[in-house]
């Protein structure tokens, strides 16, 4: 029988700390070969030391612990579809930087006093789509979707007057945009932000007016001709198909999605469950507002948003809504196509899609 190593030596062959070891082994990330029934200690293989390895280096690159979890499952039945959730994770991680980048060069502007009245560059056109759907069981709509030159919106509203809801936080982020043909003078991109979490507070106290004991989710970008500045409540999601590559760039406020995030569940698991609608966040009028997440996103020629409601993203798995945005169809037929996917699965809920292509401008 070959000899198993103490967890000294098992740290010092796998580059992680005895300590991340039990706490790997307390998530189920890595489990010892063996635990002393008496003492407790931990001993382990000689054939996990690959897999520690291959802990160690994803924590290296900054992946929460949950997707580690997910991509060390991957890598022990299909090495290639590891290897795409590690190149989905870092584009992801590069997206994020990208907008902080943008609001830190905003902000250090502003600190110096700088009057932002620059002329504002106005590169890329938008093309955008729009379907929203009631889906094949629920009785009415109660999504709510925009796509325009400016906006791309879509909102998941519930309850008795889940509709009034939708329509109503849509209103306050068009009451943002200015006048058609007005352009947008000077407003900088930190400042389009602060504008943007304003109107998310206002469609919250406006929601709470219009539609009581009702709510609504709401996952809106404003585009400034190279970048779209994302506010996001709920369960909506946000994509960007760049390069090939499709990268989720909101997180669900769902009470299952903060729990996958303290590893407490994988992706599958939380695909599964039956409490995955269950909101952390949503426009209510309740007390305090929610606090929306906002980011700023660069876009380029030949980049794709897809905005959505729930209704695609939990009963249509990512790769085949990957594989519809990236087969070459226009907005038109692409939203079409993404509804089409989700009644096509039953349809169990009501179904929206935004889909907005970045184009050279005057094309
Ligand atoms: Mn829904």
């Amino acid at each position: 029988m070959e000899r198993l190593m103490t967890i000294g030596e098992f740290a010092r062959a796998s580059r992680l700390s005895a300590k991340a070891l039990r706490r790997y082994d307390e998530l189920g990330l890595l489990t010892p070969t063996r635990v002393d029934a008496h003492s407790g200690y931990r001993y382990y293989a000689g054939t996990q030391v690959e897999r520690a390895r291959l802990v160690a280096w994803l924590r290296r690159i900054g992946m929460p612990l949950a997707e580690v979890r997910d991509v060390c499952a991957l890598h022990a039945t299909d090495p290639g579809s590891a290897a795409r959730a590690v190149r989905a994770y870092w584009a992801r991680v590069e997206a994020e930087t990208a907008a902080r980048r943008d609001l830190a060069a905003s902000l250090a502007d502003r600190l110096r006093g700088s009057t932002g009245m620059t002329t504002t560059v106005r590169p890329y056109g938008l093309i955008s789509a729009a379907l929203s759907e009631r889906g094949r069981v629920r009785e009415t709509n109660q999504d709510r979707a925009r796509a325009g030159a400016r906006l791309l919106a879509v909102a998941d509203g519930y309850g008795e007057a889940g509709e009034r809801a939708a329509t109503a936080a849509l209103a306050e982020i068009e009451a943002l945009l200015p006048a058609p043909g007005v352009p947008e003078a000077g407003r900088r991109a930190g400042d389009l932000l602060n504008a943007l979490e304003d109107a998310v507070r206002r469609a919250d106290t406006v929601v709470g007016a219009a539609a009581p004991g009702s709510g609504t989710t709401l996952t809106a970008g404003v585009w400034t001709g190279d970048r779209l500045a994302l506010a996001h409540v709920g369960d909506g999601r946000a994509y960007l198909l760049r390069d090939g590559v499709l990268v989720c760039l909101t997180r669900d406020h769902t009470v299952v999605q903060a729990r996958v995030d303290a590893g407490e569940l994988d992706a599958a698991e939380a695909a599964a469950h039956p409490d995955r609608a269950l909101l952390l966040r949503a426009l209510d009028g309740a007390d305090g507002g929610p606090v929306p997440d906002l980011g700023l996103y660069d876009g380029r020629p030949g980049d794709r948003w897809l905005l959505c409601t729930d209704g695609l993203s939990a009963v249509v798995p990512e790769a085949e809504i990957h594989g519809v945005l990236a087969a070459g169809s226009g907005p038109d037929d692409t939203v079409r196509a993404l509804v089409a996917l989700a009644e096509g699965r039953g349809g169990p809920d009501n179904v929206s899609c935004v889909v907005a292509d970045v184009v050279p401008a005057g094309s």
